[in-house]
């Protein structure tokens, strides 16, 4: 080796790290809920790395424990053996590194929408100038530019839902945790939904964690399909869909890919001991 070579090796290997590093990585985490009643082990052993600029869907039944996941996820729920990282560090509560939408819009039903976009940044105190800018460009992004005006009540189910994406991508988070944000909308709303959100991740190269339980949806946004198992929640199946975008409910090979997801989804029902502990 030549003595020039060795300070280059020691420039790239930092980067090296950078760029192998998960963003979020969940490490044999297992979660228990106690009651009076009953004693349910919600995860057990669940593993699960996100990489920068992946979005990576967990799809399963009621009860397999992926929203307990998501919130230990996001720093909601703090009390769980294992460990949780994001960006390298222990992930101790929530941050604003980590946005959160859930299925019920938490908008401010007395700001109109622009407000509601702004919200995050004021509390940030970013700049007035920088904050309308902001706000436009969030807006444009999920089509709402027509309707900042707007209070939350004239908005439909859908447009809320763009208004919570638009407030959590505003304050520039580096990672979006999302729980079934379309469960409760039309069809067809959903799917606009769908291909917008690819476009946004698209565009902006987000990072995405997305619980659905929903197969179709998760091979339409997934980057990969984590199968969970219920009984107690364990990760069964981590598929990798390497389909070209935008995806959409009609593609045929939508269709086989969220075959394949179903046939493991089966498996993993069989394979599933009782689901409560007592
Ligand atoms: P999913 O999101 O897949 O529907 P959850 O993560 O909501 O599943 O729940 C996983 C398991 O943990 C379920 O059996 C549920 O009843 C239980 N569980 C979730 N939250 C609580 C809680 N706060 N107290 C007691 N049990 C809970």
């Amino acid at each position: 080796m030549t003595g020039s070579a060795e300070p280059q090796l020691e420039i790239a290997a930092p980067a090296l790290r950078g760029a192998a590093m998960p963003l979020l990585a969940l490490t044999d985490i297992s979660k228990r809920f106690r009651t009076d009643r009953q004693d349910t082990l919600a995860l057990d052993r669940v593993s699960l790395d996100v990489r920068r600029g992946e979005v990576v869907c967990i799809v399963g039944p009621s009860g397999c424990g992926k929203s307990t996941l998501l919130n230990i996820a996001a720093g909601i729920d703090t009390q769980f053996d294992g460990t949780a990282t994001f960006e390298g560090d222990p992930i101790t509560g929530m941050g604003s590194e980590r946005a959160v939408v859930f299925q019920e819009p938490a908008l401010f039903p007395w700001l109109n929408v622009r407000a509601n976009v702004e919200f995050g940044l004021k509390l940030r105190h970013v700049p007035k100038e920088q904050r309308k800018a902001i706000v436009d460009q969030q807006l444009a992004l999920v089509n709402l530019t027509r309707f900042d005006r707007a209070y939350i009540h004239e908005l439909s189910g859908g447009m809320k839902q763009r208004v919570q994406l638009a407030r959590a991508l505003a304050v520039e988070p580096h990672m979006l945790m999302m729980d079934e944000p379309f469960a409760a909308l039309d069809a067809q709303t959903r799917d606009d939904l769908q291909l917008e959100l690819q476009s946004v991740a698209q565009r902006l190269g987000a990072t995405v964690l997305f619980v659905t339980h929903n197969v179709r949806e998760a091979v339409i946004l997934g980057d990969r399909v984590v199968v969970m198992s219920r009984g107690p929640g364990r990760v069964h199946r981590v598929i990798d869909v390497p389909l070209e975008r935008p995806r959409t409910p009609d593609d045929h090979a939508v269709a086989d890919y969220a075959a394949i997801v179903r046939a493991e989804l089966q498996e993993s029902s069989a394979e599933g001991e009782p689901r409560y502990a007592i």
